[in-house]
């Protein structure tokens, strides 16, 4: 079992439209279907930056309507607290993780009803957290709005946990290959430069036998309870976050990418 998915970041009505038309439409195209992480009501400056453009949720929702799908992405994506939450080795800052419940239950079910509003009804109700941030009363919160699925933990296959079916995401903008398990590559397609999309489509064309794979192949894995082994994967992780956050290894990694890349073409 391989399977790759690819989760692109942060689509909402202020994005760069080019480079998200130019990654979606080659994935589309390719009949690799992106899970697209989409800000309901975006006030994130990082964002606002870009043009206000309404014409983006027309885009979104015809990216959805040939088999793209879209997953909830917060609130705003504006960091209110600093605390990392469920996975304390993660960056202390979180738009929910901190906040008492009953905040987060009426931040999450406006998020719901603001992209109900715009996507319709979804088949399956998918949250990403901004940062990848949230605590066990977001849990809660998302399970009482009726979310069926989050993406993120660590784990060769996907797990219930919390009453929620868990999609494990274990690359963060590193795009490489694995031999075995569900490997989620979450990807920001407005800071992606010309270079990384390039490297990006070659990745998806040398690669496009882990792609086949569709949201009813992911729901017809068996989730089974998290573990042991799920455990395991959240201490490996935790010992691996911050190393491969040093400039040393982020170095190595894109000499080896740089070197990969070229062995291929050669
Ligand atoms: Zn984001």
């Amino acid at each position: 079992m391989n399977y790759h998915y690819i989760r692109l970041d942060d689509a909402c009505e202020f994005m760069d439209n080019h480079k998200w038309m130019t990654v979606v439409e080659f994935m589309l195209d390719r009949g690799v279907i992106p899970i697209i992480a989409v800000i309901p009501d975006c006030r994130d400056e990082k964002l606002l930056q870009y043009d206000y453009r309404e014409e983006n949720l027309n885009l979104i929702k015809n990216w959805q309507a040939k088999g793209a799908i879209l997953a909830v992405h917060g609130l705003h994506h504006v960091y209110t607290t600093q605390v990392s939450g469920f996975y304390s080795f993660r960056e202390a800052k979180s738009e929910f993780a901190g906040l008492p419940f009953d905040e987060q239950l009426e931040m999450v079910s406006h998020a719901k009803r603001i992209f109900f509003e715009v996507y319709g009804e979804q088949e399956n109700w998918i949250w990403v957290s901004p940062s990848g941030t949230f605590d066990k009363n977001t849990l809660l919160a998302l399970k009482r709005n009726g979310f069926d699925l989050i993406i993120d933990g660590y784990s060769d296959a996907p797990y219930k946990f919390k009453g929620l079916n868990w999609i494990p995401r274990q690359l963060s903008g590193n795009i490489i290959r694995k031999k075995h398990g569900i490997w989620g590559i979450s990807l920001h397609p407005n800071t992606m430069s010309d270079h990384d999309i390039e490297l990006f489509k070659q990745f998806i064309d040398n690669n496009i036998g882990c792609f086949e794979y569709n949201i009813s192949k992911i729901f017809a894995f068996p989730f089974r309870k998290r573990g042991v082994k799920e455990v395991l994967y959240d201490f490996k992780a935790s010992l691996l976050m911050p190393i491969r956050h040093t400039v040393i290894i982020k170095l190595l990694v894109n000499v080896k990418r740089v070197l990969l890349q070229k062995s291929k073409r050669s």
